[in-house]
């Protein structure tokens, strides 16, 4: 081999097996849920139409993988019975509105692009492109939080009362990893879809260690990776999110340090040396778009917390701020919209914030901390350039 390459194959076997794009065969630890959308699409075999789902959980819970896999099967077993089937798997990530949706939903049905027509114009060729499909037609939307108004939602479970579908019967699961999400639909569209709800809540470490084990039988040389370092990966996952993306990442990573240096074992100080930089990288990435005003509110809590003073309320959020904005030549915005800001980054995963009462007038107050690791934090944050005069102040 030429010097400039690795020989990575007295670790790894199967590399394709770490990625994410893989589809793992069996999902033993979310058997319940998947039981539960099996029931609910069961009532396609006689004729109905399955009521819509929610499936909702934070990032890498097995959503994703349990919808497809679950179609699958759904469609393998129709075809076997001979019933008209059909499930449509539509990610909403990358999109921000119903129009949108339906837009990419007509393309890939038609091959036809509606972008740039009324909407009525679309939603009518959507239709018309579901009742040439026929049949029961379910829709996954996946990260469907990603979309910010709900047309699509309240339109589709009417279509076909309104006389918009004729022949197909369509039902819609929903995916999001946004639990607020349901909450913040309006009465109307609530009404219109009476979905059922299905939670994927975080996994434990427990449920964290076996899939990494069957994930190292495919993707590793036998005997590499000792029990200690995937418990290792299990327990850094659980900790922070209990998300098995993460606890995947954290393995790939310590494989990759293990082949890069020769090793011929893949150990627990690889798996600490991966999650540090795993850490790092997803901090990274998430605060990377983030708006001025976003990163001064992250400061703000950053300096907070690196005092000891976390959780902290909104309002002392928000005088450590201004401080900040003035550091660094910035405008200074409301208390409110700060507000608005905090809650974005709580989205992203950076800090969480809970509303819980406090004071001595009793009223709940919104308590802000960091999520992430406070010295990883500030070594990211210390990078960003236009913070340097913000960041000076964190001692
Ligand atoms: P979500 O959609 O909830 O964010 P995904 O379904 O994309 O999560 O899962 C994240 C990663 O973890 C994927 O690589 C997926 O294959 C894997 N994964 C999640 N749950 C399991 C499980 N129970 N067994 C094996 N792999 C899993
Ligand atoms: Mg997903």
């Amino acid at each position: 081999m030429s010097q400039y390459f690795v020989d990575r194959s007295t670790i790894f076997e199967n590399e394709q097996v770490l990625e994410e794009e893989y589809t793992p065969e069996d999902l033993p630890e979310r058997e319940t849920q998947l039981e539960e959308i099996g029931e609910t699409l069961s009532s396609a075999f006689n004729g109905g139409t399955p009521n819509n789902l929610f499936l909702y959980g934070k990032a890498g819970q097995g959503k994703t993988a349990s919808a497809r896999m679950i179609a699958d099967d759904f469609e393998a077993l129709a075809e076997e019975k001979g019933a008209d089937f059909t499930t449509i798997f539509q990610t909403c990530s990358g999109h921000k509105s119903s129009y949108q949706i339906v837009c990419s939903l007509v393309e890939y049905l038609t091959g036809e692009d509606p972008n740039g027509l009324r909407a009525r114009k679309a939603y009518d060729m959507f239709y018309d492109a579901l009742d040439s499909v026929g049949g029961t037609v379910t829709i996954i939307l996946d990260e469907i939080d990603n979309i910010n108004d709900d047309t699509l939602l309240y339109e589709l479970p009417r279509a076909r009362d309104n006389g918009h579908i004729e022949e197909a019967q369509v039902s819609v699961i929903g995916i999001s990893n946004d639990s607020s999400f349901q909450d913040n639909l309006s009465p109307k569209v609530k009404d219109s879809l009476n979905e059922e709800e299905i939670n994927f809540p975080p996994y434990e470490a427990d449920q964290l260690r076996p899939i990494l084990r069957r994930r190292v039988e495919k993707a590793f040389v036998d005997g590499v990776v000792n029990d200690a370092t995937i418990r290792l990966c299990a327990a850094y996952a659980a900790q922070d999110k209990g998300s098995a993306r993460q606890a995947i990442r954290y393995l790939y990573r310590a494989g990759d340090l293990a082949a890069n240096n020769d090793d011929d074992r893949v150990t627990e100080e690889h798996a600490r040396e991966a999650e540090e930089i795993v850490d790092r990288k997803n901090i990274t990435e998430s605060i990377r778009h983030l708006t001025v005003q976003d990163h001064l509110a992250l400061v703000a809590v950053t300096a907070l917390e690196s005092e000891g003073e976390n959780p902290a309320r909104t309002r002392q959020v928000y005088s450590v701020y201004k401080n900040l904005a003035r550091e660094i030549d910035a405008d200074a915005i409301a208390m409110r919209r700060v507000r608005d800001h905090l809650q974005e980054l709580d989205m992203i995963g950076i800090i969480s914030g809970a509303k819980k009462a406090g004071g001595s007038r009793g009223g709940k107050h919104w308590y802000w901390e960091l999520s992430t690791d406070l010295g990883t934090t500030i070594d990211v944050l210390d990078d960003v350039d236009r913070l340097d005069d913000a960041m000076s102040t964190i001692v």
